[in-house]
């Protein structure tokens, strides 16, 4: 893969600048990808998840925990270069300017800004502007071209107030004090999320941790993230069990694992705990409505802000923002972007590094 430079003197179109090809945007002017999709020479990448961050490139630019998280997930030999993007400093790729600012998403997620000739466009990555105490907030970033994640892009994702969901953990917690609450949850992210929110109402109690949280939710530690005191499930016998909560794997709710546990409630924290038949489907007992995306309106409140003339949307649900979007007189397109899966549906273990037998 070679990158051409095109420098011309007049004004740039969106697409001159950033390219949508189904593997991921593509920048000539600045000789890189962004969260690409298939292996390049130079890969931008916005935060850790298995999706946006894949082994193999020649080059990866990334925030230091991205590319640690990178690290803990593929090895050292992930990509044949790093380079630490600082949130803030503006770098120089060729003809582009780029700067990274924090997405609110997980631990190191950045929106990316790229800019060159006066024209700006901030590729958001995945994003929330909900209040996160594992991560730095949203930063929002006024744009001409904002291209925006729609993992819940439609109305009806409305996530209300992660507190409200702790407690109503905490209260079965207190309800059945012989049983083991299990809660699955993806494993960068949402799992140091949820702990950090327990920790938060003053529950001091050890948390336990399925084999695949381990390391990811150690290193959360290690960059500053107070979690309290975490034990590993394994190791742990059935009677020091009752009452405690532990997290896991979503998939591990329904496997042999759980059999350790004393009468486990099965709970899954996910964006898509508001669709109950998801949650019956699952057998899930208690759902608790937390997500690392943002719902409808943190959206389209993000996208207004921005003041982009110009939206272009990722992640699947795509035609409700664009449709919302073109009826506030914007321009807007769906990138049609192959490959972008949704970590809150599934597990974080799909690199098969879950570092526990069944
Ligand atoms: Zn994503
Ligand atoms: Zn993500």
């Amino acid at each position: 893969m070679t990158y051409l430079c095109a420098m011309r003197p007049t004004a740039m179109r969106p697409e001159e600048l950033l390219t949508p090809t189904p593997s991921g945007v593509c920048c000539q002017t600045g000789g890189f990808h962004i969260d690409p999709t298939r292996p390049v020479d130079k890969a931008v990448i916005t935060h850790g998840h298995s999706d946006h961050a894949r082994p193999g490139h020649g080059a990866v630019l990334a925030t230091q925990e991205t590319l640690d998280l990178m690290r803990l997930r593929y090895g050292d030999n992930f990509a044949g270069s790093t380079q630490v993007a600082k949130p803030g400093e503006t770098l120089a790729l060729g003809g582009a300017k780029l700067t990274f600012h924090p997405a609110g998403h997980v631990l190191g997620s950045a929106q990316v800004a790229v800019e060159c000739r006066g024209l700006t466009i901030v590729a958001s990555g995945d994003y929330k502007n909900a209040a996160d105490p594992t991560c730095a907030p949203f930063e929002l970033v006024p744009c001409d071209v904002f291209i925006t994640e729609a993992t819940f892009g439609l109305p009806v994702f409305r996530h209300g107030n992660a507190d409200g969901e702790i407690a109503k953990l905490l209260h079965s917690v207190a309800v059945f004090p012989e049983r083991a609450h299990l809660v699955g949850a993806y494993s960068l992210g949402k799992a140091q999320r949820v702990i950090a929110l327990i920790r938060k109402t003053g529950y001091e109690r050890p948390i336990y941790l399925h084999g695949a949280m381990e390391k990811i939710t150690y290193y959360y530690q290690e960059r500053g993230v107070d979690l309290g005191e975490l034990r590993p499930v394994r190791g742990a016998d059935k009677a020091e069990l009752a009452g405690a909560i532990a997290l896991c794997p979503p998939s591990s709710l329904q496997d042999v694992w759980t059999r350790r546990f004393p009468d486990p409630v099965p709970c899954f924290a996910s964006g898509w705990m508001r669709v109950r038949a998801r949650a019956r489907q699952r057998g899930v007992e208690l759902p608790l409505v937390i997500s690392d995306h943002a719902d409808w309106d943190g959206l389209t409140a993000t996208v207004a802000a921005t003041r982009a003339s110009e939206i272009w949307v990722t992640h699947g649900q795509e035609d409700a923002l664009v449709h919302w979007s073109k009826a506030r007189g914007l321009k807007a397109r769906p990138l049609d972007i192959v490959g972008y899966g949704d970590e809150d549906e599934n597990d974080g273990t799909t690199d098969g590094k879950t570092g526990e037998a069944p």
